[in-house]
C-alpha cells in the first residue's frame, strides 16, 4: 500500500552545502528531533528519494519539515523528475515554506569562495521546460524568492557567516557537468552573479504548488575562466568545513521564520488563461 505523506509546514532541500554531513543529526541542534527516516513515497513521477521527517517546538507551536538529500537527484533519475517527485510530496504534505542550499560558482572576482549568497532572482538556462506538479495557475515570476522567508534566512545565515550577500541573480544551467570557459564568457553578459544547477525548476515548482521559497548558496569556486583554474581539493574542503554552519542556518530559519506573515507569493499565481489542448500562453479561456 502506498505510504501516506505526513503533514509538514516546511521542506528543507539539502544540496551541496549540506551534502557532506548527515542532516540534521550532525548539526547537533538539540531542539530538532528526527521523527522518521527513509520515507519513500509513490508519486505520479516515480518513487521519491528517501526523506526524513523532522520536528521542533517553535514559539508558535510544533513545526515539522520534510528533508531530502541533494535535491533528490539519483543516478539514472532525470533531475527534473527528481524535482517533480519531491515537490509532489511537498504539495501532499501541505508544505508552505521551502528552504534550499547549494554550491555555486562566482562570475564576480569580488565574490570570493566561501562567501554565502542568498539569490533573489534567477535566469533559467536549463532545458527542463514545461515542468509542473499542478499546472493549474499562470505563474508570475516577479519576486520569485519569498519576501518574508528570505529575510528570515538572511538573519539566520548572518549569525553563522561573516561574508553574506543578501541578494543577486542565479544563473541555472542543466548540469551535471560544470560549464565551459566559453559558456561562462557568454553567460557573463547576462548580469548574473553566480552560476549553479538547482534553483530551477525548484523556485518555479514552489510557486506552482503555492509555497514560499528561499535559498542560500556557498561560493565554492570562481566560474570557469574567471580567474586561474580552481582546485578540486579546495572545493571539497569548502563543503566539509562549512556544512555544519549551513545546516545550522537552515535549522534556525526553520525554527524562527514567520509562518503567517503576509507575502505576495500566493498572489503571484493567477488563474490560468490556458484551455485544455490550447498551445498559446495568451489564448483566452
Ligand atoms: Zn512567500
Amino acid at each position: 500500500m502506498a505510504r501516506k505523506v505526513p503533514e509538514a509546514q516546511f521542506a528543507l532541500i539539502g544540496g551541496s552545502g549540506t551534502n557532506s554531513i548527515s542532516f540534521p543529526e550532525d548539526v547537533g541542534d538539540s531542539r530538532v528531533e528526527v521523527v522518521e527516516s527513509d520515507l519513500i513515497f509513490e508519486t505520479p513521477f516515480g518513487e521519491s528519494p528517501p526523506m526524513k521527517l523532522i520536528q521542533l517546538d517553535a514559539a508558535d507551536g510544533k513545526r515539522r519539515a520534510l528533508t531530502c538529500l541533494m535535491h533528490g537527484w539519483r543516478r539514472g533519475i532525470k533531475r527534473a523528475n527528481a524535482s517533480l517527485q519531491i515537490y509532489w510530496v511537498f504539495h501532499q504534505a501541505g508544505v508552505r515554506k521551502i528552504l534550499a542550499d547549494g554550491g555555486v560558482g562566482s562570475f564576480d572576482i569580488e565574490l570570493e569562495p566561501r562567501t554565502i549568497v542568498l539569490p533573489t532572482d534567477y535566469i533559467d538556462m536549463t532545458i527542463r521546460k514545461d515542468i509542473y506538479v499542478l499546472g493549474t495557475h499562470l505563474l508570475v515570476m516577479r519576486n520569485p524568492v519569498c519576501r518574508s522567508l528570505h529575510p528570515a534566512l538572511l538573519t539566520s545565515t548572518s549569525r553563522q557567516f561573516e561574508r553574506v550577500v543578501g541578494g543577486g541573480t542565479y544563473l541555472c544551467t542543466e548540469g551535471p557537468q560544470f560549464e565551459s570557459a566559453a559558456e561562462i564568457r557568454a553567460f557573463s553578459h547576462f548580469g548574473a552573479q553566480v552560476v549553479g544547477q538547482s534553483m530551477c525548476p525548484e523556485v518555479i515548482l514552489a510557486r506552482d504548488i503555492g509555497a514560499c521559497y528561499a535559498r542560500l548558496d556557498i561560493v565554492v569556486n570562481y566560474a570557469e575562466g574567471v580567474v586561474e583554474a580552481w582546485s578540486h581539493e579546495e572545493l571539497s574542503n569548502i563543503f566539509v568545513d562549512e556544512s555544519p554552519r549551513i545546516g545550522q542556518a537552515l535549522l534556525e530559519t526553520f525554527a524562527t521564520a514567520p509562518l503567517d506573515e503576509y507575502c505576495e507569493c500566493r498572489d503571484l499565481r493567477k488563474p490560468t488563461l490556458l484551455r485544455e489542448g490550447s498551445t498559446s500562453r495568451l489564448q483566452p479561456a
